[in-house]
């Protein structure tokens, strides 16, 4: 294995427990604010009386801080209590000056730091680093218009003006000008030229500027590639196959979507079947706000996050209610995931539908989303009916995003389209690095000055397309900012694809623990000093050791990290199977917890899920350890539980059985926790926390007929309740990394549990919980890296 310098220069060592005294935070001092809101505010909001409008309604609401404007922006922190931040945040966009406009606002909560009244700050100069920005939904007047019988652009699906309309998706290289851009090969007309010279028109330099007569155009095609239908009668057409129960890929923004009717039961099954996806849910769009009320639940933040020009898939709650929707569209899913249009095309085709369509991304499962037309042909053979495609060709693959509201904040689980590829600002300047990520749902970092550069979400690096669309990304966000990094990061694990490029471009890139990315990540975009304690929790990574991490707390210092904590570890009998099949962390979790004779008893959920002649080869594989690493992974342990519980024995897709541990847990209140015992490190060993203590108290749940609700909730009281144990011990403030994370109830849970504790705690907002963060945290432990190697040499000089 690679010695210290690999991941961050300390030895992954012999975890110790400080004790609590330092846990009385700062927030039990009396009368000080809640919270810190910082924004940045993106688009026409500079010289149209943005500034003194925030001071108003700062004023106002009584919060103190500052705005200012700079060349990246305009920059506001206020603080108060939560729920005067919430009602701020709400109505900086409701009453914004009606001749300003968003484009952007990026929203994240911080400690306060006690500001004295509100100020105007002075507007920094500074450099004017060019930001590239995201793709923006359509503003309000270019939707007007498209609507509108008289307008010249009635029904045109590419209109766009300087407040919204293609930008990352189509831009080759900068400065931002239309022929670097995809729309070159258009010429305008001279109406459209007029409007692009004009400084009064809203199409000022719009680059992609466009109309009937001389922008992009709509075909309809078969999947043999032969012409159907032009222009809005391509359009028609495809909304009258939609309507028939056929399967339209339709080219968007960012990439294609495979779309059909959310309410037809053939349709669904026929996509299910053909794009492989058993019973993971589908994202819908819906033609309206109001038409998602109708079915879902929604906060006024979640309300906020879809009318934004972000417009991001949403992850929102589901009335009890009878639904118009095919069961088969979030089978079993208290939750669903909803868009509005956010293209002109997109709105005319919802138009004309009037009803809640699958939009899934146009791929086979797990590869990336198909962005050429003719290219898909070829790729989306066999799975789509139709293809409604069209001419402007879209430079880089742009997903969309996916939000959910997380503890009364955002938290950005799949980070695209709307804020792709703006940067996450950090306290101090960083060295020139080049993240690459991990392999699931890989991102990759690039860190100019204070800012890190968060590319797209690229995808689970197991195709062949998706290596491409890596090295693609790369290349070209190196080249958007033309940036020569001067050292690269990338995982400890020796297999991931990311890794093997990182070895084959450069002689010694910075191998970075997983968990310690994760960790760092977090720190970084919630601007918190070591000392730390990070708990990291997934599915799986690569530890020092060479064994399987997952349920990992890991002590920050300033130079690097110890294992102060983990999960008790348990066999994985076949390895990556077991990671497909729940009931395999069932048995080997039994195994563990009563020692093999329970494997012959058949009233345990997980021996009942095998067939006796199979389960005898798992427990030999069990007991001669073949093909059976050991691993401390949470995700295993939520695994193992649905099995135990008997919810889940075979997943159909990633991380499903944990999904179903939190819906069914959503519906219980009980506040039982289980036994579990957390012993303290002996020797080289970190401290350990036993769960089998909960296994023996769930199987005399199971026993007594509880209800499954009920124990998954006190599954995860019991997980709350482990990281309050160690986090007490380690009286540091604490970070929640890693995917298990994207679980709400067992991140408010913890929260709650911490809080209630005095801990200071922090979770991810901007950046995924998940591997999508995993690049940020990379770079930010090689900064690391170079700063000691520096000071080292800096020594030696002395
Ligand atoms: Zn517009
Ligand atoms: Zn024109
Ligand atoms: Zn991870």
């Amino acid at each position: 294995m690679s010695g210290p310098k690999a991941y961050g220069g300390a030895r992954a060592k012999r975890g110790s427990l400080a004790t609590a005294d330092q846990s009385v935070m700062e927030n039990a001092r009396g009368q000080s604010p809640a919270a810190r809101l910082k924004m940045v505010i993106r688009g026409a909001v500079q010289g149209v009386g943005f500034r003194p409008f925030i001071y108003r309604l700062a004023a106002e609401l009584g919060l103190n801080g500052w705005v200012n404007n700079t060349a990246r922006g305009v920059f506001v922190e206020v603080e108060g209590t939560r729920e005067k931040l919430e009602q701020f945040l709400l109505r900086v966009e409701r009453e914004k000056p009606a001749i300003s406009f968003i484009q952007s606002l990026e929203s994240s909560f911080a400690d306060p730091v006690g500001y004295v009244g509100f100020e105007i700050r002075k507007s920094e100069g500074g450099e004017k680093t060019a930001l590239v920005m995201p793709d923006v939904a359509t503003c309000p007047e270019c939707l007007r218009e498209i609507l509108d019988p008289e307008n010249r652009r009635f029904g045109y699906p590419f209109t766009n003006c300087t407040n919204c309309g293609p930008r990352y998706s189509i831009i080759e290289s900068l400065p931002y000008d239309r022929p670097r851009t995809t729309m070159k090969k258009f010429t305008m007309c001279a109406e459209c030229a007029r409007e692009y010279a004009d400084p009064a028109n809203r199409r000022f330099h719009a680059q992609p500027n466009a109309c009937p007569e001389c922008g992009p155009q709509l075909q309809l095609w078969s999947m043999d590639g032969a012409v159907l239908a032009l222009k809005i009668d391509a359009l028609e057409e495809a909304a009258s196959a939609i309507r028939q129960g056929m399967i339209v890929g339709v080219k968007g923004l960012g990439g294609f979507h495979l779309m059909v009717d959310a309410r037809n039961k053939q349709a669904v099954r026929n996509l299910r079947e053909r794009k492989h996806r058993e019973e993971k849910p589908f994202a819908l769009m819906v033609p309206s706000v109001e038409e998602i009320l109708r079915e879902c639940e929604l906060t006024p933040l979640e309300e906020r996050l879809l009318r934004s020009p972000e417009s991001p898939i949403v992850l929102v709650r589901r009335r009890d209610s009878v639904s118009q929707l095919a069961s088969s569209v979030a089978p079993g899913n208290p939750m669903l995931g909803v868009m509005v249009p956010y293209t002109p095309l997109h709105h005319l085709l919802m138009r004309l539908l009037g009803f809640p369509v699958i939009a899934t991304s146009g791929n086979l499962s797990d590869e990336p989303i198909c962005t050429d037309e003719v290219e898909a042909l070829e790729r989306l053979r066999g799975i789509a009916d139709l293809l409604l495609v069209h001419d402007r060709p879209i430079l880089r693959h742009v997903d969309d995003s996916i939000v959910r509201v997380m503890a009364g904040r955002e938290m950005v689980m799949r980070r695209a389209r709307g804020f792709a590829p703006l940067p996450v600002m950090l306290d101090e300047e960083m060295p020139s690095v080049l993240g690459v990520g991990a392999h699931q749902k890989n991102t990759i970092a690039l860190a100019v000055g204070r800012q890190v550069f968060l590319s797209q979400h690229i995808g689970d690096l197991e195709t062949e397309q998706a290596s491409a669309a890596f090295e693609r990304v790369i290349e070209s966000l190196q080249n958007l900012y033309e940036a020569k990094p001067k050292a690269l990061a990338c995982d400890l694990h020796p297999n991931y694809i990311s890794t093997e490029y990182a070895d084959r471009v450069s002689k010694n890139p910075i191998r970075v623990q997983h968990h310690y990315a994760h960790v760092l990540g977090c720190m970084a975009e919630n601007g918190v000093k070591a000392p730390a304690l990070g708990v990291a929790w997934d599915g799986s990574g690569w530890g020092p050791d060479g064994t399987v991490w997952g349920g990992e707390f890991l002590k920050i210092d300033e130079c690097g990290f110890t294992r102060a904590a983990r999960l008790r570890p348990m066999q994985l009998a076949g390895s990556e199977r077991a990671v497909r099949e729940p009931r395999r962390c069932g048995l080997s979790a039994l195994r563990e917890a009563l020692g093999e004779q329970a494997l012959e008893r058949d009233e345990f959920h997980p021996v009942r899920a095998f067939t006796p002649a199979e389960r005898k080869i798992v427990v030999q594989m069990l007991r001669q350890g073949l093909n059976s690493p050991w691993t401390s992974s949470a995700g295993r342990l939520f695994d193992a539980v649905a099995s135990l519980i008997g919810i889940h024995q075979i997943a159909r897709y990633e991380g499903q059985a944990a999904m179903e541990l939190e819906w069914l847990a959503v519906r219980s209140n009980d506040e039982g926790v289980y036994n579990f015992a957390l012993r303290a490190d002996v020797g080289d060993a970190p401290a350990e926390l036993d769960w089998r203590p909960m296994v023996c108290g769930i199987l005399a749940d199971v026993e007594r007929n509880a209800p499954p609700e009920a124990m998954a909730k006190r599954f995860h009281n019991t997980l709350a309740e482990m990281i309050a144990r160690v986090a007490a011990a380690a009286g540091l403030p604490v970070l929640l990394s890693g995917g298990c994370f994207q679980n709400r109830l067992l991140t408010e849970l913890t929260v709650a549990r911490l809080e209630a504790d005095c801990i200071k705690v922090y979770w991810h907002q901007r950046v995924p919980p998940n591997d999508g963060g995993i690049a940020l945290g990379q770079v930010v432990a090689a900064a690391r890296q170079l700063r000691l190697e520096e000071s080292a040499r800096e020594r030696k000089c002395v």
